[in-house]
């Protein structure tokens, strides 16, 4: 096979197991996923009907389109010309990496986050940076800023942070963007479960911050995502995207489900409440589970993640082994918050296994 180099070593991007496979494997009648931090109530329903209504689907949808564009303007507070759109966060940082990650460059990295950072680092040929953080999780400015060198084009930055929950602190976020003077990329994936919007952060220039309909919004399978960039940037973001990022049924919905925020607010008031009863349950097992601003929660287990992960299998309930991110341990796994049945199960599983 002729294919690249750094292809042949690459480790790509692992999905979590399917509800299918395990049913499956463990000849299981009920088995529950809370390993891809999806979000259980699914979309509102008005964003389904607003997916059904558009059957012009020989046609070419619009690569650019404007009505998506002003509703999360609207949604975010910025113009629209600030909105760049992409097949996901994940489209988002495809396109980003194209425009400021080249071979040699370096991109700064505070360990464990987001696993598709890393694979994109090494696909464009830059240099991976790791940072540790700070026991809490959060992101030491000082270390980032210290890490930074002649080669740097990037610092990426999750928040909440994926696998661990945490989100950073607007103040520790604007020294790295004030006197770093590099681009950063703000993960805001989860915003909407957190109590803190890093979004006036997208005032600077060298400011970059993403979000997706994926989650809060419960539409990961049609791929939307979007970031709030410096206009200037608008053009290239433009040039270097596929040409159709986004399907017309996919704009229709997200547009459908930003008009619904009722909805929304049920979403995430419900994940909030689930989360915080978790820990609490958790806590009283003795189970090390961090604090999360999310819609999910990072744990160190005192069992290898493996164990945990098999154990949890056997009944029924899919988590993410979190030992292969960079920076995590042997120890570490993450579950995602989904309905109160689903996390009721997974509560029992975890007192019969502690
Ligand atoms: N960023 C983070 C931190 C994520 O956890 C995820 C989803 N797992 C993504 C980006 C990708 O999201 P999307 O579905 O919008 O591509």
């Amino acid at each position: 096979m002729m294919v690249r180099e750094s292809i042949l070593h690459l480790d790509g991007y692992k999905a979590g197991k399917s509800i299918e496979e395990v049913r499956m494997k463990y000849g299981l009648e009920k088995v529950v996923k809370l390993a891809s931090n999806e979000n259980p109530y699914g979309p509102s329903p008005k964003a389904i009907e607003a997916f059904k209504s558009f059957d012009s689907l020989h046609i070419y949808p619009d690569p650019d389109p404007l009505d998506l564009r002003e509703k999360i303007g609207e949604y975010a507070g910025v113009e629209a010309d600030r909105i760049t759109l992409g097949a996901g966060v994940d489209g988002i940082l495809e396109n980003m990496f194209k425009l400021f990650v080249e071979g040699g460059n370096e991109v700064i990295i505070p360990v464990p986050s987001f696993p598709y950072y890393h694979i994109l680092t090494k696909l464009s040929g830059g240099v991976e940076v790791r940072v540790s953080r700070r026991e809490d999780f959060t992101v030491d400015a000082t270390e980032v800023l210290n890490s930074i060198g002649k080669n740097t084009r990037l610092i990426i930055i999750c928040s909440p942070n994926n696998p661990t929950g945490n989100s950073e602190n607007m103040n520790e976020l604007k020294d790295i963007i004030e006197d770093g003077g590099v681009m950063i990329f703000i993960d805001e994936a989860y915003a909407e479960f957190s109590s803190k919007n890093l979004l006036d952060l997208a005032q600077y220039s060298n400011v970059i911050l993403a979000r997706t309909f994926s989650k809060a919004f419960g539409l990961a399978n049609l791929r939307i995502g979007y970031a709030v960039i410096p206009e200037e940037l608008r053009k290239y973001f433009l040039k270097v995207s596929t040409p159709f990022p986004l399907s017309t049924p996919a704009k229709q919905a997200a547009i459908a489900a930003l008009d619904d925020r009722e909805y929304l607010k049920m979403v995430v008031d419900r994940t909030v409440a689930e989360r915080e009863t978790m820990l609490r349950e958790l806590k009283k097992m003795g189970v090390r589970a961090f604090p999360s601003e999310s819609n999910f929660i990072f744990i160190e287990t005192e069992f290898d993640s493996a164990y945990m992960v098999e154990e949890l299998l056997k009944r029924g309930i899919i988590i993410r082994d979190c030992s292969g991110f960079t920076g995590c341990n042997s120890n570490h796994v993450r579950v995602s918050v989904g309905k109160k049945e689903e996390n009721d199960m997974f509560l029992e599983a975890m007192g019969e296994i502690y």
